[in-house]
């Protein structure tokens, strides 16, 4: 009925943002050779480089830091995050990580190493490097109707059925995991339906194979379930997400995301020889098993952040707001990938400024340009981070030049949003001004942390 979404929460301490003029952002960028991951986060206005470990905690979670119970065995903190991921999951097994990629060093060292092969709608870059780094081989298998960006599918999260059978056919014996990601974060942070997970969970049982829910953002996409997909209208969200964990062998958890807290993970199982397994590795890389990775506080927050994640009024806060800002910048005519995923906007950057070639990396260009113009920091996830060199050093490019906004969870209010497509409508009045960019020097790996660019003249 009203348009103004209101937060579903009231502030009690506040955090100061320094207001730096265009003049001064001229100056820092340039200094920061032209990539935002130099830049230090005092001279950010908005900043939307991710939405991992940068949720602020509620007034009851800073409570729950304050009664960890610190014990290295038999932490009253460890059995109140257990039993509350065994009462989400269903699963009995409970391991804490620091966070989620050293539940996935657990989990899929165990389960991989050479000639090993695991099956994804799409692989997190964190899931993938440590399956790779077992030795084994990470496939996506996306739904094909991910491709179209337009189209108002909404569960372009999917996994490719058709796909999955043909790998389980000729290979079962081979597959380590098949991972649901869940929103599936590569894939434009877009769901997953119940019905595909559903197949899927019921192709892993007819050919035996482990089925793994990597549920970073599992509270985000059952909101989409609930109003989405059929029969889900009257169901909670919590049962929404109990259902998909019903589904499947176990999961694999970064709670820097849907549990609200700025550090931590789990890795959950059904079945008791994995656990034990992997309980083996958690004590020699993690920690003794009723702490992991964690300190008792941290425990404490993750468990109470996994209760607050459902609530409806946040989930529609979360989920209105970031579709907010994905239509409004749309409607500005910045190209984006539609429907709105859960966490984040993507800007088709290659598309916005179609006269800067792949080569001259159009989504650097927009994320510096969102610094200068308005201080906002976001992620270009493009050919500077996916683009590779052939033989003679010419760039092959990445698929779609995307510029990824994440919105940190209950940190930025409507108004901050406001001013974020402002922003944009000044950025579409100077398309024609902007310039492609080069890169100067540049490291081995994971180049789009710290390579330097310069603007091309
Ligand atoms: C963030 C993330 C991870 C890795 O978690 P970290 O806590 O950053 O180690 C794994 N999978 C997905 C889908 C993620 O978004």
């Amino acid at each position: 009925m009203f348009k103004t979404i209101i937060e579903p929460f009231k502030i009690k301490s506040v955090e100061p943002i320094y207001m730096s003029s265009e003049e001064e952002r001229i100056a820092l960028i340039r200094k920061a050779h032209y990539n935002p991951f130099l830049l230090h986060s005092r001279d950010v206005i908005i900043d939307l480089l991710t939405d991992s470990g940068t949720s602020a905690m509620s007034s009851q979670q800073w409570a729950g830091i304050m009664v960890g119970d610190e014990s290295y065995a038999g932490a009253s903190s460890f059995e109140k995050l257990e039993k509350e991921i065994q009462d989400l999951t269903g699963y009995p097994y409970v391991l804490p990580t620091h966070q989620g990629r050293a539940a996935e060093r657990i989990l899929y060292s165990y389960l991989g190493g050479k000639g090993k092969i695991f099956i994804s709608n799409t692989h997190f870059d964190t899931t993938r490097a440590n399956i790779e780094f077992s030795g084994a081989e990470a496939i996506d298998i996306p739904t094909p109707k991910a491709k179209d960006h337009e189209s108002e599918y909404h569960f372009k999260g999917d996994m490719d059925l058709e796909k999955l059978e043909s790998h389980l056919k000729h290979d079962a014996q081979r597959i380590g995991a098949v991972i649901q990601t869940v929103t599936n974060n590569s894939g434009g942070g877009q769901p997953v339906s119940m019905e595909n997970t559903r197949q899927v969970s019921a192709l892993c049982k007819q050919y035996g194979v482990l089925f793994v829910i990597d549920c970073c953002r599992i509270a985000e996409n059952s909101y989409f379930i609930r109003h989405f997909e059929e029969g889900y209208e009257n169901h909670s969200y919590r049962d929404i997400a109990r259902e998909m964990f019903s589904l499947a062998d176990g999961g694999v958890m970064s709670a820097k995301k849907d549990a609200l807290v700025n550090i931590g993970g789990f890795l959950a199982l059904k079945d008791q020889k994995l656990a034990d397994a992997c309980t083996n590795l958690l004590i020699i890389t993690e920690g003794f098993v009723t702490y992991g990775g964690l300190a008792g506080r941290d425990m404490e927050a993750i468990a109470i952040g996994l209760r607050e994640v459902f609530d409806d009024d946040y989930l529609t806060y979360r989920i209105t707001s970031t579709r907010y800002l994905g239509e409004h910048i749309r409607k500005a005519g910045i190209p984006v990938i539609y429907p709105i995923g859960g966490h984040a906007v993507y800007v088709d950057a290659g598309l916005l400024y179609p006269h800067i070639p792949a080569n001259q990396y159009p989504g650097q260009a927009l994320v510096c340009e969102l610094y200068k113009k308005g201080g906002i920091r976001a992620v270009e996830i493009g050919s500077v981070m996916f683009g590779k060199y052939d033989d003679n050093h010419q760039l092959i490019p990445a698929p779609v030049e995307l510029v990824r906004l994440a919105i940190p969870r209950r940190v930025y209010t409507q108004s901050h949003i406001d001013y974020v497509i402002e922003v944009f409508e000044h950025i579409k009045d100077n398309l024609h001004n902007v310039k492609g960019m080069k890169i100067v020097k540049e490291p081995k790996f994971l180049r789009h942390f710290t390579a330097h660019f310069e603007e091309i003249a």
